[in-house]
């Protein structure tokens, strides 16, 4: 999916990192050249490990909701609903199992179980559904450096 540029910086050998909204990072050789910088930032840029569901490095767990079981999912989590710009989050199962609903442009379902856990991407339209009983609770991670 295609994320804006909001920005670059040097990498620890020197080369131009471009920072996507997502929090990956990316590296291409016309970033090395001022100008290119200059033209590209704000436009966008696939990136295929958002597709992956790939939480960026440098990111880190900040906070997590309680508990849920089956019965007490709350509405905003079983309709459909994202993550803030640079907000992920992991949905951790501990018991039974939950099905995990991704709209496009990632589209895709899973059926969550402990062990399992369930990427969600900032930005991208998902909801919950129990499959039966359930408990989980979300944590949401951002990032703690430049990617
Ligand atoms: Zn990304």
């Amino acid at each position: 999916m295609q994320r804006p540029i909001d920005g670059f910086h040097q990498d620890e050998r020197g080369d131009w990192i471009a920072e996507l909204r997502c929090g990956h990072g990316r590296h291409e050789p016309w970033m090395q050249a001022a100008d290119g910088r200059a033209t590209q930032l704000g436009a966008a840029l696939a990136c295929p490990p958002c597709e992956r569901f790939e939480l960026p490095v440098g990111h880190a767990p900040y906070k997590r909701t309680r508990e849920f079981d089956q019965t007490s999912i709350p509405d905003a989590l079983r309709a459909d609903h994202s993550t803030k710009p640079g907000v992920w989050g992991v949905i951790h199962v501990l018991a039974g199992r939950l099905r995990y609903i991704v709209e496009p442009p990632l589209a895709r379902t899973q059926l969550l179980a402990p062990g399992i856990d369930g990427i969600v991407v900032p930005e991208v339209r998902h909801r919950v559904i129990a499959d039966g009983d359930v408990r989980f609770f979300v944590e949401f991670h951002r990032a703690t450096r430049a990617p």
